[in-house]
């Protein structure tokens, strides 16, 4: 089934990995024809824009994809489901924080910045273990995935990247205890999805290739 009008991408297509719609800059009403077609959870970058839209979406799973400043903290742990963009200690202390006065449990990712590349977010691949003995501690917090950005590259050559993703994934998972509970690899995008899934994603993050070219 398409997930929306003429859409490239077909639900089938992806099988069992998890599908998250990318909606930013698309109109609620485009996104509840996606919801309405059985797309499982919608994907966002920006809070505020999310807010601006979020009392004519349809309920949905919703996800943070993009990178979050402290001062949008509050609001995001109130809107979304899961923040995938979790890139420093600072940042899941505050998210932890909030999620407390308001006596949830935030279900987060950890962002890995797999190309180390200087002007991209994310936790250093090896620094992750680290990462996780400290986020041990924080009771309103839980980790259940990790998520990449590869560089920007021609969809064949990010597969050296999502390749290395998984063996961190794999590793990384045998943390698994307490509020670790790693289970998603989110990597992928309308480009490389197809590439992503054949190493081990579990989740895509499709938005072109479902909705169109944005306009911004
Ligand atoms: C926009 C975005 C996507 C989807 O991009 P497309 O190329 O349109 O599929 C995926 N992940 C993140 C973090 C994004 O910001």
């Amino acid at each position: 089934m398409p997930v929306y009008e003429n859409t490239r991408l077909t639900l089938e297509e992806v099988g069992n990995t998890k599908l998250v719609c990318v909606t930013k800059t698309i109109e609620p009403a485009r996104i509840n024809e996606a919801i309405r077609a059985g797309a499982p959870i919608i994907g966002e970058n920006r809070v505020q824009e999310y807010e601006d839209k979020c009392a004519d979406v349809l309920p949905c799973e919703t996800h943070l994809i993009g990178h979050l400043q402290t001062n949008k903290v509050k609001k995001a742990v109130d809107l979304f489901d899961l923040i995938q963009s979790v890139d420093s200690l600072k940042l899941i202390r505050n998210i932890n924080r909030r999620a407390g006065a308001i006596d949830k449990v935030q279900r987060v990712f950890l962002q890995v910045n797999i190309g180390n590349e200087p002007q991209k977010h994310g936790f250093g691949p090896d620094e992750l273990k680290k990462v996780i003995t400290e986020i041990r501690a924080l009771r309103n917090v839980r980790v259940e995935g990790l998520m990449c950005i590869p560089p920007f590259l021609p969809p064949e050559q990010t597969r050296p990247y999502f390749r290395k993703m998984k063996g961190l994934f794999d590793e990384l998972k045998q943390e698994n205890r307490d509020n670790i509970d790693i289970k998603e690899l989110s990597m992928g995008m309308s480009g490389d999805y197809r590439i992503a899934i054949e190493e081990g994603a579990t989740m895509v993050r499709v938005g072109s290739a479902i909705f169109g070219e944005r306009k911004y």
